[in-house]
């Protein structure tokens, strides 16, 4: 691969001097590892660092505005949408060194940490204190809170808990030219000035570089129950969950299947399921002890009286771990199906799901194609699988079409086109079905007021045209 012209040998011998020799490569084995994310597509960087410090990124950041080369912030690259890819090369800036949780505090139910720190071990170290960071997106092994403020990530949770935004209190923020912003504040209230935190949050590093996070923490759940529960209607499931809602229980976790999903876990599952199971919903509940056995109790009668032909609660960790197992498996089990999976994150009003299910089996029809949906029922956020051979040139290009199918689907029962995956490269094509010119316009003057040389990310979320590139490879 040709290196990009704007980063010619000067340019790369002064991010070798910013960051050290040792943190940073142009070797084509390190490109390739940072070429993709896991949107099945592929560009090439032209140069990799890994950065210690907000200064170094605020001196690559400068560097790349006098030399107009485009700067790529990643953490894990667990992304679905190609925000972290180089569409156009450039340099990657990874938050692999960004690694370190620097203050929690127990009494202000709050914690210090950098970009770089996986999910995962945050929750682990502050739950360690009776501490609790309820955003946990299926990737939290492995993907980083920056990555998951930039995505404004959900996950399970987000039905009681809400999703990554509603915990981000202040941000140290490197900008795309190079000053370093600092939003928010340690106070739970604080309202002076614009709420700059929050427009960070879910920018997917277009809008800044996100170096330091101040996050919110809840008090720890005393007990988490589970249970799941079947049924031979996919409106008996969505008429449930609006039961369990309006009876004010608010379930920590409300997962839905659809009867093809159902199918691809059957075998995951200890339990025998009954054959004309058409949804199932996997419900947990969290709280004091006392409370959530009455909970418990309360959502299984419901889910007999709307008609569930199965209901079953875990009796113990194991078993709700084994619940679990089954929810998580879905993934590498639809891609036995087949190799590809275009996995769209649609979001609707949670009353609109059986609508939804409904108008994703007639374009799964009308396009003879075979789509997968499951997804978190209680915030309507489903996660709509097109399975698809990539060999087969007529099936991919029926799966397009399906998809601007889905996205107008979506758009007419009130949703949006991504809960929390983002839009990146994989759907900025299709942002004008749900955005209008005027705020399109706003968002195109906000990144031209912040990045005046359309140096960060560029090409991502309303920018995306693969003409504009020749760096994809296969
Ligand atoms: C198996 C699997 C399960 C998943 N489950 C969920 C889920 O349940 N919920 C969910 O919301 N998502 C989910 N995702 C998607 C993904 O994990 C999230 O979007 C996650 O937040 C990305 O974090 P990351 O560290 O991998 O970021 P990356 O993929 O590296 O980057 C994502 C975007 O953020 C930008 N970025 C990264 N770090 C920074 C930074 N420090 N400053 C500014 N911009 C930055 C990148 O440029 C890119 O645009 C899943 C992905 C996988 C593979």
């Amino acid at each position: 691969m040709e290196p990009s012209a704007k980063l010619d040998r000067k340019n790369r011998t002064r991010i070798r001097q910013i960051v050290g020799p040792d943190h940073c490569s142009d070797s084509s084995e390190d490109l390739f590892l940072y070429a993709y994310d896991a949107l099945n597509r592929r560009y090439l960087p032209d140069m990799v660092v890994h950065p210690g410090s907000a200064r170094e990124i605020s001196e690559l950041l400068k560097l790349a505005n006098e030399a107009r080369f485009p700067v790529v912030p990643r953490g894990a690259g667990t992304g679905l949408t190609g925000g972290s890819l180089a569409v156009d090369g450039g340099l990657v800036v990874t938050t692999r060194r960004l690694d370190r949780i620097l203050d929690i505090d127990r009494d202000n139910m709050t914690v210090w940490c950098e970009a770089g720190v996986v999910n995962g071990d945050l929750q682990a170290e502050v739950e360690k204190e009776g501490l609790f960071f309820p955003p946990d997106p299926a990737s939290m092994k492995f993907s980083t809170i920056g990555g998951n403020a930039a995505e404004n990530a959900g996950g399970p949770r987000a039905v009681k808990y809400g999703v990554t935004r509603d915990y981000v209190m202040a941000l140290e923020v490197v900008l795309p030219t190079g000053e370093i912003l600092h939003t928010g504040s340690s106070a739970i209230k604080s309202v002076t000035g614009y709420d700059l935190t929050r427009l960070m949050v879910g920018s997917e590093g277009t809008l800044g570089f996100i170096t330091r996070l101040l996050l919110r923490l809840v008090p720890k759940p005393e007990t988490v129950r589970a249970m799941l529960t079947v049924f031979p209607e996919t409106r008996m499931a969505s008429n449930t969950v609006a039961r369990i809602m309006s009876s004010r229980i608010v379930p920590s976790t409300l997962e839905f299947m659809d009867r093809s999903a159902i199918d691809c876990v059957k075998n995951y599952l200890d339990i025998e399921l009954p054959d004309d199971a058409a949804a199932l919903l996997l419900i947990e509940v969290d709280g004091r002890a006392t409370s959530v056995t009455e909970q418990m109790a309360t959502i299984q009668s419901i889910c007999r009286e709307v008609g569930a032909n199965l209901v079953r609660a875990a009796d113990s960790e194991e078993e709700r771990e084994s619940l679990w197992t089954a929810r998580r498996s879905l993934s590498p089990a639809i891609m036995k199906i087949r190799p590809l999976k275009i996995n769209e994150d649609v979001a609707v009003p949670r009353m609109k799901i059986p609508e939804l299910i409904e108008g994703v089996e007639e374009i799964a029809r009308c396009r003879d194609l075979i789509i997968v949906n499951f997804g978190h029922a209680g915030d309507g956020n489903v996660h709509v699988n097109l399975l698809v051979d990539p060999e087969d040139r007529d099936e991919v290009a029926r799966a397009h079409s399906a998809v601007e199918d889905l996205f107008r689907l979506v758009v007419s029962l009130g949703g949006s086109l991504s809960g929390e995956h983002g839009i990146g490269i994989a759907k900025a094509p299709y942002l004008a079905i749900e955005l209008d010119e005027t705020m399109i316009s706003v968002m195109r003057r906000i990144k031209g007021a912040l990045d005046p040389n359309n140096i960060l990310n560029p090409h991502k979320t309303f920018d995306f045209d693969p003409s504009v590139t020749s760096r994809e490879f296969r």
